[in-house]
């Protein structure tokens, strides 16, 4: 089973993707969690290039290729062997957040980024994609916490940026309801991993 965490800036994914991991794993199930950019040695090489720095180092369509690249070897080294094993993968991002950073909020072709997924991506699509919603506000005020004066410069961005990426990643759970649950991050944490179980265990039978 493959399952992806989406959503903007401090939108809470990443201990989101921690709890189910071990909820998955104490039933007995051998669970992956990985992340993107990033999940493999080099796509991790790949992450540091795209992410460190404030200055943008390349133009839009380097950069989707670059993203695209990263995901490729992710799947490779990582998250097909795990699953080809019967193991339960949790990706911390994948192929939506190129469709919401690169595409809808960047300045790349939706339909290059959708070749570029059908190369990379094929067949393996996440059985269930759990997007999570805050506000803008929120999503900027966790970033910047978070990261002060580390920021990377995608955090650094302003609250329209946030606002725009909230806009993209719930008109991809309205495209999608089959695939994707939208859960509500402004609730605590306790409460957003309850939903999350919620969604997993009506989804995907254990
Ligand atoms: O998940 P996390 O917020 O740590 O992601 C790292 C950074 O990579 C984020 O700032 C995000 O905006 C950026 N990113 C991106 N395009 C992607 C995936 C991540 O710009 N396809």
């Amino acid at each position: 089973r493959f399952i992806t965490f989406e959503g903007g800036e401090g939108a809470g994914k990443s201990t989101q993707v921690r709890r189910l991991g071990e909820r998955l794993a104490a039933l007995g199930l051998e669970v992956v969690t990985t992340r993107e950019p990033g999940g493999s040695p080099g796509a991790e090489i790949v992450r540091h290039l795209l992410l460190s720095g404030a200055a943008k180092p390349l133009g839009p369509l380097a950069e989707a290729a670059l993203f695209a690249a990263a995901r490729a070897d992710h799947l490779d080294v990582t998250i097909r062997p795990a699953l080809n094993r019967g193991a339960w993968v949790i990706s911390d991002r994948f192929a939506d957040s190129t469709r919401v950073y690169q595409g809808a909020v960047g300045d790349v072709d939706p339909k290059l980024i959708a070749t570029l997924e059908a190369i990379t991506v094929g067949p393996t699509r996440p059985d269930l994609t759990i997007i999570l919603d805050v506000p803008a506000e929120q999503g900027l005020g966790r970033a910047v916490a978070r990261s002060g004066a580390s920021a990377d410069r995608f955090e650094s961005e302003g609250l329209s940026f946030h606002r725009h990426l909230r806009e993209a990643f719930l008109e991809l759970a309205e495209r999608e309801p089959e695939r994707c649950v939208l859960v509500d991050g402004r609730q605590d944490a306790d409460a957003v991993t309850e939903a999350v179980w919620q969604a997993v265990r009506a989804r995907l039978p254990l």
